[in-house]
């Protein structure tokens, strides 16, 4: 059994947070030097506007809606994120973070009302964080992926789903009449792991809903399709069958993370694990040929262990020019370890994530007198063959970043919001 926790409009919440004049105005939260839109809230979107959307469109087209546009403060998103996910992991037996906005905890063994448990929950990190979620259970990940569809969708367009599963939508109590007809109100392009070439292909097939595909039979999908929609037939039957991958992407982020067999504490393992998650991710990111604009690194001790004593920091740092060199993806997130280290903890997790991803055919410049540019795309082709040919981690780099001379970041962030929980003179000041 399976909850996942969802952040609603995460990066547009986090940003009102600290600003509640934007609350109930049309907001957009603008990508890396301000070029397109990476994140709306429930107004920008119901006015029409698109992910992606370049933002000088958005100013000349919806100039008479009031839209705001602020800048993406990936930092601010990332202290936030850890935040809530150190409390939605208390919902569960295990947890594993799945993106910035998103994580789902193991719920076997769980008693009591899930629903309830849920709602608790909710309740408990938009009054601690003032950030909305949404909370999806069911039997596989596939189906927690679908009831928190459920419950965002309840909420958001009132009749796309029966009123009571708006927020926390647990599918595993539903009767089973009542499952169907949740399933056949639900589109198959809305399943997890379903992509927009499958997706048409079924269409083709004459299916239409997800409670179509529930009814295939999967020896069938096996040889007619692949083994991944087999996987998802079964998942949306009960039966549970993705193996949980420590890499997982989405438009919004690249991450790889991973909990520890056993308790770390001295910072080289650490250096070692890092270094080998931005590998990673830099390779995927390589793969879907984008670039990242900045990394986040975490460690986390374990909220399972309850005798030790418990920590949990993120940070972001920009990378000077948007990259996939997993060089310098692993130098900036060694470098942003080493910022959030603190000797005497038992760590159990830690984790990259590669954020403000771009087209890779965007390039971008800046004049740069002090530093011979460098093109290592041809070394980076190469170590991705060796490696796809010999197996992961073949080569990867020796050692921690080399180098590390102060740098000077300069991204373009004109309306930014402010660095309000790690900045001491971003504090915001409440008079009563
Ligand atoms: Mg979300």
């Amino acid at each position: 059994m399976f909850a996942l926790v969802d952040g609603w409009n995460f990066f547009a919440s986090c940003t009102r947070l600290f600003d509640p004049s934007l609350a109930g105005r049309p907001l957009v939260i603008a990508g890396s030097n301000d070029g397109c839109v990476i994140a709306r809230s429930d107004e920008a979107r119901a006015l029409g506007i698109k992910m992606g959307q370049p933002l000088f469109e958005v100013r000349r087209d919806f100039r008479n809606s009031g839209v705001v546009a602020r800048s993406a403060n990936f930092n601010l998103f990332g202290m936030l994120s850890s935040r809530m996910m150190t409390i939605a992991a208390e919902l569960g037996t295990s947890w594993h973070d799945y993106s910035i906005d998103e994580g789902f905890a193991g719920m076997d063994g769980v008693p009591g009302n899930l629903v309830q448990r849920g709602r608790d929950k909710r309740e408990k990190i938009e009054q601690w964080l003032g950030l909305p979620t949404g909370i999806g259970i069911g039997r596989t990940r596939t189906l927690a992926k679908l009831a928190n569809h459920v419950a965002k969708s309840a909420q958001r367009k009132p009749g796309s789903y029966p009123a009571d599963l708006a927020q926390v939508c647990d599918l595993a109590n539903l009767p089973a009449s009542d499952f169907d007809a949740v399933l056949a109100a639900t589109d198959l392009g809305d399943i997890w792991g379903i992509g927009k070439r499958i997706s048409a292909q079924l269409q083709a097939d004459g299916l239409h809903t997800a409670l179509d595909v529930a009814n295939m039979d999967a020896a069938m999908v096996r040889r007619r399709w692949s083994v991944v929609l087999e996987r998802t037939v079964r998942e949306l039957q009960g039966q549970a069958c993705i193996p949980f991958e420590d890499v997982t992407d989405g438009k919004k982020e690249i991450m790889c993370s991973r909990s520890f067999g056993r308790p770390v504490t001295e910072l080289q393992d650490l250096v070692e694990a890092v270094t080998e998650f931005a590998g990673r991710a830099a390779e995927k990111l390589r793969k879907q040929e984008g670039r990242a604009g900045q990394v986040l690194t975490f460690i986390r001790t374990s909220p399972f262990r309850e005798a030790d004593r418990q920590y949990s920091r993120s940070i972001t740092m920009p990378l000077r020019r948007p990259t996939a060199d997993t060089g310098l993806i692993a130098q900036s997130a060694i470098q942003g370890l080493k910022v959030i280290f603190r000797q005497g903890y038992n760590y159990a997790k830690a984790g990259v994530m590669l954020l403000d991803l771009q087209d890779g055919s965007v390039e971008q410049w800046e004049l740069d007198l002090d530093t011979p540019r460098q093109d290592r795309s041809a070394l980076m082709t190469t170590m991705d063959r060796i490696n796809m040919k010999y197996g992961r981690g073949t080569l990867q780099l020796a050692s921690a970043g080399s180098g590390g001379a102060a740098r000077r970041f300069s991204v373009r962030a004109e309306h930014r919001s402010g660095d309000h929980m790690t900045s001491w003179s971003q504090l915001p000041i409440a008079r009563a």
